[in-house]
C-alpha cells in the first residue's frame, strides 16, 4: 500500500469528516512518511470502503474486489441500494452475467459520493446457495405455466389476502395493486414492516427502500406494522384461506407454522425461506440487480434501477410474474412487462406521477409531491440530505 501511496491525505480526511473519527494519519517525515492507523483503532466504519473510490492512485483496495477484475472490463450499471429508505445511488459492475463489485454513483441530493459498506455486499444475494430458482407444485418442480395456472385456480376460490413487501419496485407494487384490485370480494393486501436504528447518514431508521412506493401506487394507505396479527386472527377465524405472498417470509411477520398449515400460500419470492416449506406454490422473483424499475426513497425522490445480470436461467424475466398472473386471472392483458409499458399506464392513475414517463425520470431521480402522506408517522431521523418534515418544523 505505502508505496502507492502519494501522501495526499484524502482518506485521513475522510476519516476525519464524513466518519467523524480520527483513523489514519502519517507517521515520520520527508521520504519516511508513511499512512497508518492510530494505535488501538480500526478502520471498522461501515463508511470505510470510501476511502479506496477517493484514494487517487488504488493504494487502497478493497479484500472483496482486490485481484478479482480488471476495472475496464466491468459493465457498470446505474442501481439503488436497497438497505433502507435512503435509497444511495450505486454503480453495479458486473461482467458476462457476473457481479464483481458495487460502488456509489453521485448524486448530490441524495448520497453525495458515498455509500455504506454493507451496500456494497447485497451483489452477493444474487448467487447465494438459498436461491429460490425454480417453479413449484406442492414441493415438486413444474414449469412457469403450471405454477400460475394452480396460483389462479387458488386466487379464484376466493377468501383471498395480499402480504406485498416494501422492497418490490414501483412497477411490481402497482401490478400487485391491479391483481389485488380484480379477485373477487374484498381483498385485504398487507406490507411488512422492517425498523431498526438510523445511522444519521446514509441507513435510515426504515430498511425497506419502497415503502412510499406501497403508498403512492395505492398498494397500502398505511404505514406497515412489522407484524401481521390481523392476518394471524383471519386465518384462525377461517376467513382467509389463500394467502398470496410476494417477497416476504410469512413466518418472520408472525404467522405461525400451524397457521401457514391452515391456508394455501403462494409464495413469490427471491430465496428459500420457512414459507416456502409449508407453500402450495412457488414461484421466483428476481432481485434488485436482475430487473429494471424504480423505487421512491424516503425524500419521494423516484429513483431509477437498470438490469444489471440475467436472472436465474428458467425464470420469467422483467415484470413478467406480474403480468403473466394478471393474464391467467382476467383473461386480459394489462400490458408489457416492462417498466417503461407501467409506468404508461400508472401516469393516467396516478396524481403524483402525472406528467412522468419512466425514460423521462433523471439518473439522479425526480422528486414527487409527497403531501398526501404528510400526516403519516414515518420513522425515519435525520440523515445526510434528508429532514423530517417534524424536525424541519421544530427548527423553523
Ligand atoms: S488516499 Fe491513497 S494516496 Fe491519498 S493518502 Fe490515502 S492511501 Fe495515500
Amino acid at each position: 500500500m505505502n508505496e502507492r501511496c502519494i501522501l495526499c491525505s484524502r482518506c485521513i480526511r475522510f476519516c476525519d469528516e464524513i466518519i467523524g473519527e480520527s483513523i489514519l494519519g502519517f507517521t515520520d517525515r520527508g521520504s519516511y512518511s508513511t499512512l497508518g492507523v492510530f494505535p488501538g483503532k480500526q478502520l471498522t466504519s461501515n463508511y470505510s470502503l470510501n476511502t479506496v473510490d477517493l484514494c487517487p492512485v488504488g493504494a487502497l483496495t478493497s479484500t472483496d474486489f482486490r485481484f478479482k477484475m480488471r476495472v475496464w472490463f466491468l459493465k457498470e450499471t446505474p442501481s439503488i441500494d436497497t438497505e433502507s429508505s435512503v435509497g444511495c445511488n450505486t454503480v453495479v459492475g458486473s461482467r458476462e452475467g457476473v457481479i464483481h463489485r458495487i460502488t456509489p454513483r453521485r448524486n448530490d441530493a441524495v448520497n453525495d459520493t458515498w455509500m455504506p459498506d454493507s451496500g456494497r455486499m447485497l451483489y452477493k444475494q444474487v448467487d447465494s446457495e438459498d436461491r429460490l430458482t425454480e417453479y413449484r407444485l406442492d414441493g415438486k418442480v413444474c414449469g412457469a405455466d403450471d405454477a400460475l395456472a394452480a396460483a389462479q385456480e387458488l386466487l379464484q376460490s376466493g377468501s383471498v389476502a395480499i402480504v406485498g413487501s416494501g422492497r418490490l419496485s414501483v412497477e411490481e407494487q402497482y401490478l400487485l395493486r391491479r391483481i389485488a384490485g380484480r379477485l373477487s370480494g374484498s381483498v385485504p393486501v398487507y406490507l411488512v414492516a422492517r425498523t431498526a436504528d438510523g445511522d444519521g447518514m446514509l441507513i435510515s431508521a426504515d430498511r425497506n427502500p419502497n415503502v412510499r412506493g406501497a403508498l403512492v401506487t395505492g398498494l397500502i394507505d398505511s404505514l406497515p406494522q412489522a407484524t401481521l396479527p390481523e392476518l394471524a386472527q383471519a386465518i384462525d377465524a377461517g376467513t382467509v384461506k389463500t394467502i398470496l405472498t410476494v417477497g416476504e417470509d410469512l413466518t418472520v411477520a408472525g404467522i405461525s407454522v400451524e397457521q401457514l398449515r391452515k391456508v394455501a400460500v403462494i409464495n413469490i419470492h427471491t430465496h428459500h425461506s420457512d414459507t416456502a416449506q409449508y407453500s402450495k406454490v412457488d414461484m421466483p422473483l428476481l432481485t434488485v440487480f436482475e430487473k429494471s424499475g424504480s423505487f421512491i426513497n424516503q425524500q419521494f425522490r423516484v429513483q431509477k434501477f437498470a438490469q444489471a445480470v440475467p436472472g436465474p436461467k428458467g425464470t420469467l424475466f422483467g415484470l413478467s410474474t406480474f403480468t403473466r398472473l394478471y393474464r391467467v386471472l382476467t383473461g386480459e392483458e394489462l400490458c408489457e412487462p416492462s417498466a417503461d409499458a407501467v409506468w404508461h399506464l400508472m401516469v393516467n392513475d396516478i396524481e403524483e406521477f402525472k406528467g412522468l414517463s419512466f425514460r423521462g425520470i433523471p439518473e439522479t431521480g425526480h422528486l414527487i409531491d409527497g403531501k398526501r402522506f404528510a400526516d403519516l408517522p414515518f420513522v425515519e431521523g435525520k440523515s445526510l440530505h434528508y429532514e423530517p418534515a417534524a424536525v424541519a418544523t421544530a427548527q423553523a
